[in-house]
């Protein structure tokens, strides 16, 4: 536990489950347990490399996945449309990852199709006929 600590978390690690201190959380992303030498400003994919190295890559796997989509997101969206991606379209692009639907508002159902090789998804737009 470093001296700034102020919160422990109970079984909320990520990665194993396991207790995290709000510090490990915010600037590593894993416990102590998990990653025992503190190795700040490392991106996503070399914390996942680290777990993977000592054999205790878990829950972790999914988050540099994800980060690791969202990455190659940005970088076509950017090249495609010569701008960032808003918050909300990469909210959405996370969503698709996950293969998560949701609702537009009570009239549109969007589905997200996301092909095997994680080349640019499609989204399926239907009318939720329920809610017509
Ligand atoms: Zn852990």
């Amino acid at each position: 536990m470093g001296e700034n600590t102020r919160i422990i978390f109970e079984e909320l690690c990520p990665n194993c489950g396991g207790s995290i201190d709000d510090i490990k959380l915010k600037t590593i992303g894993v416990c102590g347990e998990c990653l025992p030498t503190p190795a700040y400003n490392l991106s996503s994919s070399n914390i996942a490399e680290a777990l993977r190295r000592t054999k205790k890559l878990r829950g972790y796997r999914i988050i540099a996945e994800v980060e690791e989509f969202m990455e190659k997101f940005r970088e076509i969206f950017t090249k495609s449309t010569g701008f960032k991606p808003w918050a909300l379209q990469e909210v959405w692009a996370r969503r698709v990852f996950l293969k998560e639907n949701f609702t537009l508002n009570r009239k549109i159902l969007v589905t997200l199709v996301v092909p095997q090789d994680y080349s640019f998804p499609s989204i399926l737009v239907v009318l939720n006929s329920s809610n017509l």
